[in-house]
């Protein structure tokens, strides 16, 4: 319990989230709600929730937004202390003035603009540990902004803070498409579209743009989103990803730099990879490269024996192959497409979909890639290390099963100028 004199220290930072205001055309969908529905309040554990939208879809709603804040609490490790109040505003013209003056006129505002804004109000002593904290959400029924307001909420009530921009509000994008077992792209098509109609934003302007705020735009919050996706899916970096998002938002002394700053390169070249082949579905875990394998040049008497997984993106021949030799081939065994598709061997369908393909890595950079097949011999396009996969779609790389074996040796040394590096 607290006394007078302790409440008189207390003081009451207001820390506000604002979500992105204008967003594309392509992203509003039809409102749904009825027309005329006055504002009702629901309740599920850990929402209250006042919005004109119906009924059902404010059931299906809460529902929504508890099966997220489940994966939310999982992740983050903290149970939720307090119910989320939320405003969930379909169309004004529903809600009676009164009713809007109660309201913040910053949360009515960002509504009125297409977004949202999460107040969280942390009481704490000074210099002293938080010990309560409020958060009301003011959102737009529309392109799920109550869910990207709702983990602003559960960070701001059980943190007390949401940590730096990038990381708030990359955060709450990858939350808000959070759905239980699914680890694949699920980001709108608009982002992924933008995305890629981009030249990639330089990882340091993402995470050390003191310009940048929160509410500024969509397109910032999609390189957060990237960011943000990535670090936590990709196998490489997620280990310490959640580390570092506990330390941001405790508002310890930490930073992107200080914790992956060994690995910039690596997280460049596969950030600037994960942009290219990026669409829905795409499985971030998949497709991890593999920066660990010792890659060996291979002789007629060395043979390099890999296995190659059909659900995996790029994965390491171990050959170091160089352009004018003629490489041996054999491979062994079987894939499938999908669950119970038909067996194929590395010749893949006619299509060419399943067909065993290659790729060269030379110095964080990429050649095309080529096709490989069952031939018996096969020559590559430059100097580097051969990475291989099975060729299907990068959003449908998780049903797929099986592997082959490839063994990999020299059949014929071509001519070249130069030994450089053998
Ligand atoms: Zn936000």
């Amino acid at each position: 319990m607290l006394n007078q004199n302790s409440l008189r220290s207390l003081l009451t930072p207001i820390l506000i989230f604002a979500t992105v205001l204008a967003l594309p055309e392509q992203a509003f969908s039809q409102g749904t709600a009825d027309r005329n529905a006055s504002p009702q309040l629901y309740k599920s554990r850990n929402f209250s929730l006042m919005t004109d939208i119906s009924k059902d879809d404010a059931e299906g709603l809460l529902s929504q937004l508890e099966s997220m804040l489940k994966l939310v609490s999982g992740y983050w490790g903290r149970r939720n202390r307090k119910p989320i109040r939320m405003f969930v505003i379909d169309d004004f013209a529903n809600w009676p003035q009164s009713q809007l003056a109660q309201m913040s006129p910053d949360g009515v505002q960002s509504v009125r603009g297409g977004g949202g804004l999460t107040i969280t109000s942390v009481k704490g002593f000074v210099g002293g540990p938080k010990i309560d904290s409020e958060a009301i959400v003011y959102a737009t029924s529309k392109h799920k902004t109550p869910q990207h307001e709702a983990i602003h909420a559960y960070c701001g009530i059980n943190f007390g803070s949401t940590g730096p921009v990038w990381y708030s509000e990359g955060m709450a994008e990858v939350g808000k498409y959070w759905r239980d077992g699914e680890k694949g792209v699920n980001a709108g098509e608009y982002v992924i579209q933008y995305l890629q109609s981009q030249d990639p934003k330089p990882l340091g302007a993402i995470v050390n743009n003191p310009l940048e705020r929160t509410g500024d735009s969509w397109q910032n919050y999609a390189w957060r989103w990237v960011l943000c996706h990535m670090l936590g899916a990709n196998k490489n970096y997620s280990a310490r990803f959640k580390p570092l998002g506990m330390a941001l938002l405790a508002d310890k002394h930490v930073s992107f730099d200080r914790v992956y700053g060994a690995q910039a390169k690596e997280i460049e070249f596969e950030y600037q990879l994960f942009l290219k082949d990026m669409e829905p579905g795409y499985r971030c875990d998949l497709c991890s490269w593999n920066w660990k394998t010792k890659f060996r040049v291979p002789s007629s008497k060395t043979k390099l024996l890999a296995k190659i997984r059909a659900e995996s993106g790029w994965q390491a021949s171990r050959a170091k192959v160089f352009s004018g030799d003629t490489y041996s081939l054999e491979t062994k065994g079987n894939w499938t497409l999908s669950k119970d598709g038909e067996l194929l061997t590395a010749n893949g369908e006619a299509s060419g979909e399943g067909q065993l393909v290659g790729i060269i890595f030379d110095d964080y950079e990429l050649s095309d890639s080529f096709e490989i097949g069952e031939n018996e011999s096969f020559t590559v396009p430059r100097d580097g290390q051969l990475f291989l996969r099975c060729r299907d779609k990068w959003g449908e790389l998780a049903d797929n099963n099986g592997v082959i074996e490839v063994r990999i040796g020299l059949l014929e040394k071509g001519e070249r100028v130069s030994e450089k590096g053998r």
